[in-house]
Parts: structure tokens; C-alpha cells; sequence
């Protein structure tokens, strides 16, 4: 695939090539959050509120359940614990 716009001063290279798919899992964005998620198994109501809010994907189920955090790409958000609808809440945000 051509990478460059020949011709043009100094051969620019195109922006926002992807030419690969599902990249986005090789960036452990983890490491850029200052708090992380923690999960409170015994609150939760199995709701998937955080699965379907969660911006990278990051809320992990297992066998049908809600079960915790892939913290390799968990950016720390805080948007999982604030659509968690339980009282008390089922994931609370801690300081890493
Ligand atoms: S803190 Fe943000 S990125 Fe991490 S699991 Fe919750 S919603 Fe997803
Ligand atoms: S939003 Fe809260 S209650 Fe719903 S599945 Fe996630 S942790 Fe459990």
C-alpha cells in the first residue's frame, strides 16, 4: 500500500492510515489513569451497565458475569463507577 503522497513537497505521509486492523489492543493504555476501577462483587446485580458504558472495552465477563477489570487498558475514567446503579456502589474508584 502506498504510504506517501509522491510528488508533494517533501512527501508527506498520509494521516490516519490504518492498515491493520484491532491495533487498539497492542496499546496497554492502562498506565495512563491515576485511579482504577475496583470491583465489589457482593453489590453487584449483574445490571451490564458497565460493560455497555465502558469506553475501551475494558469491564471483563466471564461466563456470563461481570467479574472485574482488563487493567491493561482500563484509561481509569471513572464512567463504570458512576453509571453503576447499585447502593452502595459495585466498583469504586481507587487511587493507583
Ligand atoms: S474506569 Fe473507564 S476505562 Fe476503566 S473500566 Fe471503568 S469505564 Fe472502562
Ligand atoms: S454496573 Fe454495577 S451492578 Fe451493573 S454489572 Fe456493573 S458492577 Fe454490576
Amino acid at each position: 500500500m502506498k504510504k506517501y503522497i509522491e510528488g508533494t513537497v517533501k512527501s508527506l505521509p498520509l494521516a490516519g492510515l490504518i492498515e491493520e486492523a484491532g491495533t487498539a489492543k497492542k496499546y496497554n493504555t492502562g498506565t495512563w489513569g491515576t485511579f482504577k476501577p475496583v470491583f465489589l462483587e457482593e453489590h453487584c446485580i449483574q445490571c451490564f451497565f458497565c460493560w455497555v458504558y465502558c469506553p475501551d472495552s475494558a469491564v471483563t465477563v466471564n461466563e456470563g458475569k461481570v467479574v472485574g477489570f482488563d487493567y491493561d487498558h482500563c484509561k481509569g475514567c471513572a464512567i463504570c463507577a458512576y453509571e453503576c446503579p447499585t447502593k452502595p456502589k459495585s466498583i469504586v474508584m481507587e487511587k493507583k
